[in-house]
């Protein structure tokens, strides 16, 4: 549930207006509803109740630094990819010990910075990042926390390009190999063996494969018992779907009781949750001003301020959103549209063959933008991104204004 919801065919944003805000800050425009954004974390919170439990937001699906606030205050963990989220995490005001940092690449620079921060854990992908790690954490005089990450060969089946729990996927160690590489961090001196950890893919729709992948781990966690390593956590990662159009997506609670299950006997092992998807993606919209319609041939265009450079996931990953008019109080013929935005590429459409009754003028909102949307921008035709802006019941706030043009090339030089 989120609250986006039209009341007498204007749509709203908690309780504003979305045409008065976007009357007000201009378009294209990420608006995000505070209110979504706190049920869906307490969310998952709630579902793992007395259970020892961390939910670890995923940074990369929405890393503006006021979202990252509100994450912090509710007591939330992060989930970070790189350094540039860890920063982001750190003035957000979230705490470094609640950061589990994942990643294939960490480099040395990344890796020393979390240490000296003093993060929860490293989820390591390689045998040659946990030698990386442990250098690292002898030169500085510490002890790196890791759980590995275990890639245990399931299938998603979810869209390839963000589904990452396949032997030939790039991420973590096959599970086969798991118990031999914790074999060698027992052994290493700078490393404290805290957790498991992995990650299988991203807009699950069904329980199904975190039941395997859950069935795999807790086979490993005995192996490991057998070899005197106890873990402290076991970390299952983010993924859980959202609903775009019409899946069914399951919820939290119900995702908790399915663990709940396979963890039988295992009640003290704190579980961690990284979710990103299922917390920004229905707490964002994506507010676009229709700058003209043509038709050529039989077939419509509704041409957009907003292109595939403020949101990339349907040229990405072909993904469907549902679009929908701001006023449907407005006298409007009903057409059916390709939203189409101002790049210069094929791919640059929002959604088509859109059933949608509008004018030159009006303004059109593209649902459940709130993950991905604005972490994949880009400036690219040299367009400033999309501004962002935070409601919260009754009051708007800009969390990212438009850059000036000059901002556009500020880090560029001239060939003297
Ligand atoms: C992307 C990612 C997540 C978040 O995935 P969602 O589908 O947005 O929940 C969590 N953990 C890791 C390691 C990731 O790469």
């Amino acid at each position: 549930m989120d609250f986006f919801q039209y009341k007498n065919n204007q749509l709203m944003a908690e309780n504003l207006l979305v045409s008065q805000i976007v009357k007000e800050y201009g378009t294209p425009a990420y608006i995000y509803s505070k209110a979504t954004l706190v049920r869906h974390w307490n969310a998952f919170n709630d579902a793992l109740g007395e259970h020892p439990h961390l939910i670890c937001f995923a940074v990369k699906s929405n890393p503006n630094i006021a979202i990252l606030n509100i994450m912090a205050t509710l007591g939330s963990g992060f989930d970070i990819v790189s350094q540039g989220e860890l920063e982001r995490v750190l003035v957000a005001g979230g705490d470094p010990k609640k950061v589990v940092f994942s990643g294939v690449a960490k480099s040395v620079t990344e890796i020393t910075r979390a240490l000296e921060v003093g993060i929860r854990c490293f989820n390591v992908e390689s045998l040659s990042e946990l030698y990386r790690i442990n250098d690292i954490a002898k030169k500085l005089g510490k002890k790196a926390p890791i759980s590995l990450r275990v890639n245990p060969d399931v299938d998603a089946h979810t869209h390839p390009y963000i589904s990452t729990g396949l032997k030939e996927n790039k991420f973590g160690v096959t599970v086969e190999r798991a118990r031999e590489v914790y074999n060698i961090a027992k052994q290493l001196e700078y490393i404290e063996i805290e957790g498991l950890d992995c990650h299988i893919g991203s807009q699950l729709t069904e329980l199904q494969p975190f039941l395997d992948a859950t069935d795999r781990l807790v086979i490993l966690i005995k192996q490991l018992e057998q070899d005197g390593i106890q873990l402290k956590h076991l970390d299952l990662g983010g993924g859980l779907g959202v609903t775009y159009t019409d899946e069914k997506a399951p919820l939290p609670s119900e995702y908790a009781k399915t663990i709940f299950e396979k963890l039988k006997g295992y009640e003290n092992l704190e579980i961690i949750l990284e979710p990103g998807r299922a917390i920004t993606a229905n707490a964002g919209i994506l507010v676009t001003k229709v700058e003209y319609l043509k038709t050529n041939e039989e077939r419509h265009f509704a041409i957009v301020d907003a292109g595939m450079n403020d949101m990339l996931r349907p040229a990405l990953y072909q993904a469907y959103m549902n679009i929908i008019e701001v006023d449907r109080s407005l006298e409007r013929e009903t057409r059916i549209y390709d939203v189409v935005g101002p790049i210069c590429e094929t791919s640059d459409f929002l959604g088509k063959q859109r059933q949608l009754a509008i004018a030159e003028g009006d303004f059109i909102a593209q649902r459940s933008a709130g993950a991905y949307g604005a972490s994949m921008a880009s400036n690219y035709n040299s367009r400033p991104l999309a501004i962002e802006i935070m409601v919260d019941d009754d009051k708007s706030h800009l969390i990212k204004r438009r850059a000036s043009f000059e901002e556009l090339w500020r880090l560029e030089a001239l060939v003297k």
